[in-house]
């Protein structure tokens, strides 16, 4: 692996750097997911690298969702793959979700890379290889996905989403879970629940809240009725503009 000292000032952006490039090299991370990675990492500097509360509630939001739902799908692109495939299994596990990967640049060769990388990090069953179901309103390539997995979702958790795609499934009467760095992208400005963190730290604590909320109906709909959309995209927007308040 990477050798750094967990000492340095940067270690976190500097050992996901090296994850993404990982990623491309693996052939599950496009080129396109390297700039990706470029534009998350300026506003992960700018939010001070630390999930901030508005975040945290959306986390928490967004783990009742899942757990509260008929039909969780948990998506996954070649950066969310490369970034924290473990945690992904982990966070699908915990919630009953299933794990599908769904690609913006569609290759069979890419899916099946991440499926394999996820079944080496522990996952049993990954969809997005039936690629049967069709998200209306997209061309061809891009609306792919498994009938029986997005296709059939209730709730959705997309990280790092294309802006068309992400108001498609809005469209379709879907509950979108976006995770974001960027508070102004349409991605998280479409979504039911934007969690404007880094996936990284975002996806582990969202399981964390779900083992929480596990069982207690009344506390996943207390956190999903308490959560505001709107103000956790302002409270984000003006961290990054005025620096701490929180
Ligand atoms: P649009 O406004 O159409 O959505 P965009 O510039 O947001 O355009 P995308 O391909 O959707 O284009 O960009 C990917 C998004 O993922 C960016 O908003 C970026 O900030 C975010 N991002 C990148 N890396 C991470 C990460 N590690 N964690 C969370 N978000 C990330
Ligand atoms: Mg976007």
């Amino acid at each position: 692996d990477v050798d750094l000292p967990e000492s340095h000032p940067r270690y976190e952006s500097l050992l996901t750097r090296h994850r993404i490039e990982a990623g491309v090299d693996r052939g599950i991370t496009s080129r396109q997911g390297l700039i990706a990675q470029g534009r998350g990492e300026a506003f992960d500097y700018l939010l001070g690298e630390r999930t901030i509360d508005s975040a945290d509630d959306a986390e928490r939001a967004a783990a009742a969702h899942l757990l509260s739902a008929d039909h969780a799908v948990v998506s996954v692109n070649g950066n969310a793959a490369a970034l924290v495939p473990g945690e992904l299994v982990e966070l699908a596990e915990v919630t009953g979700a299933d794990l599908e990967v769904n690609l913006f640049n569609r290759t069979e060769e890419r899916i099946e890379a991440i499926a394999e990388y996820l079944r080496e990090h522990g996952a049993t069953d990954v969809k997005g290889l039936t690629a049967d179901g069709r998200i209306p309103g997209l061309d061809h390539e891009r609306a792919k996905v498994d009938a029986d997995g997005i296709g059939a979702a209730d709730v959705v958790l997309v990280p790092l989403e294309d802006g068309d795609r992400a108001e498609a499934l809005g469209e379709m009467g879907k509950t979108e879970l976006v995770i974001d760095l960027n508070p102004r992208s349409r991605s998280a400005e479409v979504a039911t629940v934007p969690i404007i963190d880094n996936i990284i730290r975002a996806i582990p604590n969202i399981t964390e809240h779900a083992r929480d909320l596990r069982g207690d109906p009344d506390a996943q709909q207390d956190a999903i009725d308490t959560f505001d959309a709107d103000s956790a995209l302002t409270a984000a927007e003006r961290t990054i503009r005025e620096g701490d308040l929180e």
